[in-house]
């Protein structure tokens, strides 16, 4: 095990396509040795409060994140917020309105599907996810697309029908970059990129790097060092955050353990006491 702090900034629990609760992930993610964490759902906040009774028993330090789905160029961006104001009206009103779309989305896509001779129902999926996410995603098709048999694999599902471009894709009217950054600071919450690495389209990168980012997602996953190296890179140069995570979501990526990639002490404390500055001195669960 690695010595010291450590710190896991990005993993999704069952509120959107993780495979694990709020709480489960506390307890897994202080049995592999992180002392401080965040849980990023996709456009869901709900995971905090969850978590948060949890954590306070273990002595883990949480900081409220959400990952949010915005569309740029047509290319799928995901922006992260860290330790915003956990009552934010905007905040949770925006999150509702991205829970209507994903809803919405959803149906179409097992419209979509049907038209495909590929029939799922709800209650397919809802058998296999347990419970309704706040944040229904491709994932929680794609796993019940495997477990009948239309394909091997969720990157199968993914490949031949549910990625972008495919048939079966359906973005649903996604919200802006500037928009989300927006709601984000609006928040008083600390505006990041997630894994910039992911990004091949040149102009498209240009027109974020111009954007009002506070930092960004310079630790990803398993990558590796020289492909963190230019990210970080820019990030020092900008004075930027430099933040770091798993990606973690459970059995739905089951290569990807959680902490397998982490930030240190002093990054995770700017975030955390931020987060304890923008709620009144308390991290208590509202
Ligand atoms: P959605 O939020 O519905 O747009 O789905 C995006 C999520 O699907 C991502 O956060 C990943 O968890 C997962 N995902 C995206 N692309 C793939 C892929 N090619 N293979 C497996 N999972 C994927
Ligand atoms: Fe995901
Ligand atoms: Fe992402
Ligand atoms: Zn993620």
């Amino acid at each position: 095990m690695v010595e010291g702090f450590r710190a896991d900034l990005h993993c999704h629990s069952t509120c959107s396509d993780g495979t694990m609760s709020p709480q489960e992930i506390v307890h897994y993610a202080y049995e592999a040795g992180l002392r401080g964490l965040s849980i990023t759902d996709h456009d869901t906040i709900d995971a905090y409060n969850e978590a948060y009774p949890v954590a306070a028993e273990l002595g883990m330090l949480l900081i409220p994140g959400v990952e949010f789905s915005t569309i740029h160029r047509g290319v799928d961006i995901h922006i992260l917020g860290y330790g915003y104001d956990i009552t934010n009206k905007g905040l949770h009103y925006f999150c509702e309105r991205h829970s209507q779309r994903r809803e919405r989305r959803l149906n179409r896509m097992l419209e979509l599907l049907a038209e495909h001779n590929i029939i799922i129902s709800i209650d397919d999926i809802l058998e296999l996810a347990g419970e309704v996410p706040k944040s229904w995603g491709r994932p929680h098709i794609a796993r019940v697309m495997v477990q009948k048999g239309y394909v091997s694999s969720i990157t199968e599902a993914f490949k031949k029908f549910l990625a972008r471009g495919k048939s079966c894709y359906c973005s649903l009217r996604p919200f802006s970059v500037a928009e989300t950054i927006d709601i984000i600071r609006q928040a008083n919450g600390k505006v990041v990129l997630a894994h910039p690495h992911l990004l091949k389209e040149k102009p498209v990168i240009n027109d974020l790097l111009g954007m009002d980012f506070d930092g960004l997602e310079g630790y990803y996953n398993r990558l590796g060092r020289d492909q963190e190296a230019p990210w970080v890179k820019i990030a020092e140069s900008r004075g930027w955050i430099i933040t770091g995570g798993s990606d973690f979501h459970g059995v739905m990526k089951s290569d990807v353990p959680i902490g397998c990639s982490w930030v240190r002490e002093d990054t995770f404390n700017l975030l955390y006491r931020h987060f304890i500055e923008v709620n009144g001195g308390t991290s208590a669960a509202v």
